[in-house]
């Protein structure tokens, strides 16, 4: 039986990665910041209990990300999903308007909390037999398809989380580890909105297919969720 970890599992994407994952065999360890609040996790965990199960897990708190890490020791994590994000640019982020401090916090959870998330997980990829990590990021940290502006705060810490995962698929080559970044599309969930273009069924549907046919050759590239390059 196969295992991923998967970040931001409660809701969105990251609820979609743990159900199909979940539904096509995978042992799924799905990590969010209140499982006392997260009911359609806790359903997913209760029809499936031999594969989900939910820790709690803030990514942007270091210490929490250490202590699950040494709980989880003795596991092979086949699949990491650094899925978890945050849209701070709601009400702030134009040239006009910009929030230091909530900048500051999408740079905790966007860039630093999977860097931070690999370095505490990399033994137990290791041990897996698809030695595989994948980031959510966002075509918003395309520097080359930024044609609209607006959003510094989101887009710059996505483009610098492509640039964490373009490193790390360099300095973990030698360990046999892929390291990838996504761009998910625009999919209905509460940060993409109700006029998004695709459902998280079609968004994650289309990345497991990519994910599943990785290669070491792959590794430090920038997909959309079907296939599809993304210019840096
Ligand atoms: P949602 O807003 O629906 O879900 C975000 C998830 O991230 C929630 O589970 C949330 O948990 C979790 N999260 C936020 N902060 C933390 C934290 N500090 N610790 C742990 N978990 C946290 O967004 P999506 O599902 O749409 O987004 C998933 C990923 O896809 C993100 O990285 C996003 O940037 C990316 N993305 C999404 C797009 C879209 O169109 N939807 C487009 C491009 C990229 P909680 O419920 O506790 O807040």
């Amino acid at each position: 039986m196969k295992t991923t970890l998967i970040t931001g599992a409660n809701r969105g994407i990251g609820l979609e990665f743990s159900r199909q994952y979940a539904e096509d065999g995978w042992r799924v360890l799905a990590c969010c910041r209140t499982p006392e609040k997260a009911d359609a996790l806790n359903m997913l965990a209760t029809k499936y209990p031999d594969r989900v199960s939910v820790y709690m897990l803030d990514v942007a708190d270091h210490d929490q990300i250490d202590e699950l890490a040494r709980s989880l020791s003795g596991e092979s994590i086949d699949l990491l999903i650094n899925n978890a994000g945050v849209y701070t640019d709601s009400h702030a982020g134009t040239f006009t308007n910009i929030d230091y401090e909530a900048w500051v916090r999408a740079f905790l959870v966007n860039t630093m909390a999977p860097l931070k998330m690999v370095q505490a997980f990399a033994s137990h990829v290791a041990r897996g037999s698809q030695k595989t990590i994948v980031t959510i990021s966002s075509k918003m940290g395309s520097i080359s398809e930024n044609t609209s502006g607006g959003s510094y705060m989101y887009r710059s810490s996505k483009a610098a989380v492509n640039m964490v995962v373009k490193t790390l698929s360099i300095d973990l080559n030698p360990a046999g580890v892929i390291a990838v970044v996504f761009h998910p599309g625009w999919v209905k969930t509460d940060m993409g909105g109700p006029n998004a273009l695709i459902s998280a069924v079609q968004s994650v549907s289309g990345m497991r297919q990519v994910i599943s046919r990785l290669t070491m050759g792959d590794s430090g590239k920038f997909f959309a969720y079907d296939g599809q390059l993304v210019p840096w």
